[in-house]
Order: C-alpha cells, then structure tokens, then sequence
C-alpha cells in the first residue's frame, strides 16, 4: 500500500504519453484495424530470421563492442559509399543504436545544453522536443502548411540567433510523406554555412521514396555531412521495428560526444542481431526494390479509398498517407481519430499532436506498410465514412 509519495517536479509537464502508444492501444481494445502506429503486419526477410537464429547458435550471445560490431560498421560505410559518395570511418564514425529514436536522443542529449535553442519543422516527430526539453534546450518549431508542407529557407533564417545549436530535419518526412529536394538541401547549406549549428538529420526512411525521385541525404552534401548526426533504423528498411536497431552516422568529433553519452545509456545493442544484418546488408538489390515495393502499397491504398470523402494529401516518401477530412466532419482531429477507431474500426493518427501550437487543419494519418488485404479491409469501411 501507498501512504506517501515523494513530491516530484516532472522534468516533463508538458508531456503525455506518446499518440502511437496510445492509438495502438485503443485499436487493441476496439479490434480496429490498426493503421496508425507505424510498423508493418507483415514479416522480415525469412533469411534474416535464419542469420539472427544462426548468430545465437554459433555463441554470439555477449556484449556486442559498444560502437556496434565491427562487420555491420564496415558494411553501413561500404554503403554509404555506393549510394552517397561519402567515405566514412568505421571505426570513429558509425555507432549502433537500439533505434532510431535512441540515436536521436543520444545525438541531442550529448551536444545542447541548457538554454540552446533546436529549430524543428512542425508537423515534427513528437521525441524530438522532449529529448531538447531534456537537455535544458527550447525547441522552436517552424509550422509547415498542408497540403505542400515546404519550408521557406528565408523564414528559418529569421529563426537562427546566438543561441541556434542545432536544426533537425527529417526526409523523407513522418507524418506527412514530404521529402526535401537538392535546392532544399542547398538553401539549407547555405544557411548554416560559417556558422557552428550542427544538424541531425532523421532519415528513418531512407529508400522509401516514390515516383523516381532520388533521395537526397545529407551525406550526399559534404559540407552538410561535416556538422551533421545522420540516423537511420533497420527496423523500418528489413520490417522489423520490433528489433530495435539503427545506427548513427557522424564525423569523428562529434560522433565522440554522442558515444560518451551512448556507453552510459545502453552501451551496446543486441550482438546475434547485428551480427546477422551484417551478413544481409551486402544484398543490395533489398533496398533497390524497397522503395517499388511500398510505392505499390501506396498506390494500391490509394486507389481503393479513392472515392471515399477523405482528400488524399502528396505522398513521396516514407510509409503514410495524409487524408483531410473536413468533408466528413468539423470535430478536432483528435476526436475524429478516436471516433472513427471506435466506430468504424480503422485507427489513425492525429496530426495536430506534431505541432506544438496544435495546428489543426482536419488531417490524419494512415500507415500502409500493410498486407494488401490488410489496406482493402480498411479500405473498406473508410468508404463508409
Ligand atoms: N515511428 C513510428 C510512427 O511514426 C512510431 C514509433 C513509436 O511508436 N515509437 O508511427
């Protein structure tokens, strides 16, 4: 039993629990078809199950070096090669994390300090403004606007002051499915030129990019590259966000920051798991065919709720589709999420919760990275909406 419980001023008052946590439950409780956290329904290559059950047969059972093992780091900087044209150091400047969301964490935790500022685009992804709250900084949010979402570099300029440590960009874009072109990528160079801003560049989704357009990653641009925590996540490119693994890409000096941080907080990730996406990585064709693969599965969502009263937003990249309802109803967005779960049994997410100043503009997003009968289900009964 309780009888007394020690006064704590939260470091967090502001913070709730996240909105994937919570939409998931609820499609649990009311059996709705779940398209609103992101993951797939669908299963990791059979034989990357094989190399991980392999790993755990032949021993691979202890601590993993603390940086990750270093097979899988030398085979992330053969890719970076092949795909970007960066050559980057094994050793010192790749670390494996346990997600994405780790490395972002550590990435802020380990360079802003109390009463720095980080300038986010909003709809941004809702950990990045608690870890800056963490820290001691202030996240200041640039509102992007549907249905385009783009970013005015000039009016982020006006953003940037003494106190700017750090941007934080993600590209290909959660929630809205925006990527950042080559003239985004140079307006931004420009900007944080001569200046001691460091970026982090959340690329999750890398390799998820439709319609023949190419990925422009900040390792592609050196002079990004140099200031730039890039991080990315197994779990959304091999289906298995379950896992929890990613890995962080940063030049020398500022990947040693992110590593003193790193060896207090988990130290080191999973071995049999990391040992077995360094057998796999090398399969190239895997992430040539990824981006063809969810490019069907958008279409194909797409096209069957085509004739409901939802309005379909741009969709380039990443695994989610944006749909307006203000045809269907003037309620908040995150009442219309919990209704339409409840009632018609398909789970979205709200996007409002990504702003800090709750921009609601009737937009929700769904997740596609589903089975074909999966969407058509759900398909379904949005017609019915
Ligand atoms: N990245 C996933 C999404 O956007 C959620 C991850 C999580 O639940 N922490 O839906």
């Amino acid at each position: 039993m309780i009888n007394y419980t020690p006064i704590i001023h939260s470091k967090l008052p502001n913070t709730g629990t996240t909105i994937f946590t919570v939409m998931s439950a609820l499609a649990r409780e009311h059996n709705a078809i779940n398209l609103s956290q992101g993951f797939p329904d669908f299963e990791p290559p059979a034989r990357l199950i094989t190399a991980v059950s392999k790993a755990m047969r032949q021993g691979n059972n202890q601590y993993a070096p603390m940086a990750g093992n270093i097979l899988l780091r030398e085979r992330i900087a053969e890719k970076i090669n092949a795909n970007y044209g960066l050559s980057v150091n094994p050793e010192t400047d790749i670390t494996i994390t346990a997600g994405g969301t780790q490395a972002i964490f550590t990435a802020i935790l380990a360079t802003v300090r109390e009463d720095e500022e980080v300038i986010l685009f909003a709809p941004a992804y809702d950990s990045y403004a608690p870890a800056i709250e963490l820290a001691g900084g202030k996240a200041i949010f640039y509102d992007m606007e549907a249905p385009e979402y783009r970013v005015d570099w000039q009016k982020v300029k006006r953003l940037i002051n003494q106190r700017t440590r750090m941007i934080i960009i993600n590209n290909p874009h959660n929630p809205t499915g925006g990527i950042l072109t080559a003239e985004d990528m140079s307006e931004l160079e420009k900007l944080v030129h001569r200046t001691d801003i460091i970026l982090l560049s959340d690329e999750v989704y890398e390799h998820i990019v439709f319609d023949g357009i190419q990925h422009q990653s900040v390792l592609r641009y050196p002079r990004l590259a140099e200031r730039s925590f890039v991080v990315f996540s197994f779990g959304k490119i091999y289906h298995c966000t379950g896992w929890k693994v990613g890995y962080c890409v940063a030049p020398q000096p500022l990947m040693q920051e992110f590593r003193k941080v790193h060896q207090y907080n988990v130290f080191s990730v999973s071995s049999p798991v990391q040992a077995a996406f360094a057998e796999i990585i090398a399969d190239k064709d895997w992430f040539e065919e990824l981006g063809a693969f969810y490019e069907e599965k958008r279409n194909f969502f797409r096209q069957a709720i085509s004739s409901s009263r939802f309005k379909l937003l741009p969709c380039s990249g990443a695994y989610f589709q944006l749909a307006a309802y203000s045809r269907i109803s003037d309620e908040r967005d995150v009442e219309f999420v919990v209704r339409l779960t409840k009632e018609k049994g398909v789970a979205a997410i709200p996007v409002s919760v990504f702003y800090r100043s709750h921009v609601d503009q009737s937009i929700i997003r769904f997740c596609f990275a589903k089975e074909e009968d999966t969407l058509k289900r759900a398909a379904e009964r949005l017609l019915k909406v």
